[in-house]
C-alpha cells in the first residue's frame, strides 16, 4: 500500500483538480475491505501498545467539506480500538466564550496527553476554512494563522506528539448524491440542514481554502494527506494504514516489568 503518493510534500503547491477523488488505488473492493479489516486489528494492537508504553501522544486531524465523510471515517477506522485510549473532539461553531478568545484557546485543551490517541473532527483549521470563506475575520487576520498553526503544531511535536492530518477529498457530484440522501432518507435527515445547500454554493471557495491549507501547513513532521474519499472503503483503508505506519515508526514497547517479578508464583 503506497500511502506516500497521498502525502503533501512540503514546498509543493497542491491543486485539488489534479487529485482524483474516485481513486481506488486499482484495488478491488472486496480485497480492499479484507485489507482494511486487517489494518483495523493492527491499529487496535498498536493503540494498546501506545497506551501501555505511555511515552507518546498521537493527534489525528480530519477535515472535509460537508458530507465529506469525517464521521464515517471515525466510525470505521477506530471500530476495533479500545475506546479507553481514544478521545474524539468535534469542533462546532465556537461558543460566545470561545470566540471571545484567540482561536487556538479551545483547541489546545483537547490535544492528546501521553498514551492517548486524540481525533479532531474538524479542528483549528476551520479558522482558515469556514472563517476565510465567509470572511468571519478580515483577511489580514486569517492569513497570519497558517504560520501560527505551524508553530503550534511544532510545539506539540517537540513535546512528544505525533501529528497526522487528513483532508477527505470528494467530488462535487459525490456531495450532491450524499446531500440528496440526507434529504430523502428519514434516518439521515438529522445530518442535514438547509444551510448545507447554501454552503454548497461556496464549493469553489472551499476548494481554494483547502488547497492553501494543505500547501501552507504540510510539514515533514506534521504532514497532510489528501485522501480520495468518494469510495468509503478506500478512504478508510488509507487513513488506517497511515496511522499504523506512524505508530510503527515510534518504536513503541511495553514498559519494563517491575523488578523482581520473574518467577513469582501466585498462591
Ligand atoms: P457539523 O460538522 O455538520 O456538525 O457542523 C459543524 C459546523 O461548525 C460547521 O458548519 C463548521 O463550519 C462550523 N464550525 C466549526 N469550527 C468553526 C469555527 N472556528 N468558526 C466558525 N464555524 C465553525
Ligand atoms: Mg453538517
Amino acid at each position: 500500500m503506497d500511502t506516500d503518493r497521498y502525502r503533501v510534500k512540503p514546498g509543493s503547491k497542491v491543486g485539488l483538480a489534479a487529485w482524483d477523488p474516485a481513486d481506488d488505488g486499482g484495488l478491488d473492493k472486496v480485497d480492499g475491505q479484507a485489507q482494511l479489516e486487517k489494518e483495523r486489528f493492527e491499529l487496535a494492537r498498536l493503540q494498546e501498545l501506545l497506551y501501555a508504553d505511555g511515552r507518546h501522544k498521537l493527534l489525528v486531524v480530519l477535515q472535509a467539506i460537508d458530507a465529506g465523510g469525517k464521521d464515517g471515517t471515525i466510525r470505521s477506522v477506530f471500530e476495533r480500538v479500545n475506546p479507553q485510549g481514544v478521545e474524539v473532539t468535534s469542533f462546532k461553531r465556537p461558543t460566545d466564550v470561545e470566540v471571545a478568545h484567540d482561536y487556538l484557546w479551545r483547541v489546545h485543551q483537547h490535544v492528546p496527553r501521553s498514551g492517548i490517541l486524540s481525533i479532531f473532527n474538524r479542528s483549528h483549521y476551520e479558522d482558515v476554512l469556514v472563517v476565510r470563506v465567509h470572511g468571519l475575520v478580515p483577511k489580514a487576520q486569517w492569513s497570519k494563522r497558517y504560520g501560527h498553526i505551524k508553530a503550534f503544531e511544532q510545539m506539540l511535536i517537540d513535546e512528544g506528539t505525533t501529528v497526522r492530518k487528513f483532508l477527505l477529498h470528494i467530488s462535487k457530484e459525490e456531495q450532491r448524491v450524499r446531500q440528496q440522501e440526507r434529504i430523502d432518507d428519514p434516518s439521515k435527515n438529522w445530518k442535514f440542514a438547509k444551510a448545507d445547500l447554501e454552503e454548497r454554493k461556496h464549493w469553489d471557495a472551499y476548494q481554494a481554502a483547502f488547497e492553501d491549507m494543505v500547501t501552507k501547513t504540510s510539514t515533514a513532521a506534521s504532514p497532510w494527506y489528501v485522501i480520495p474519499a468518494n469510495r468509503n472503503w478506500y478512504r478508510n483503508l488509507l487513513v488506517t494504514t497511515v496511522l499504523n505506519e506512524a505508530l510503527r515508526g515510534l518504536g513503541l514497547r511495553y514498559p519494563p516489568p517491575e523488578e523482581g517479578i520473574a518467577g513469582l508464583v501466585v498462591n
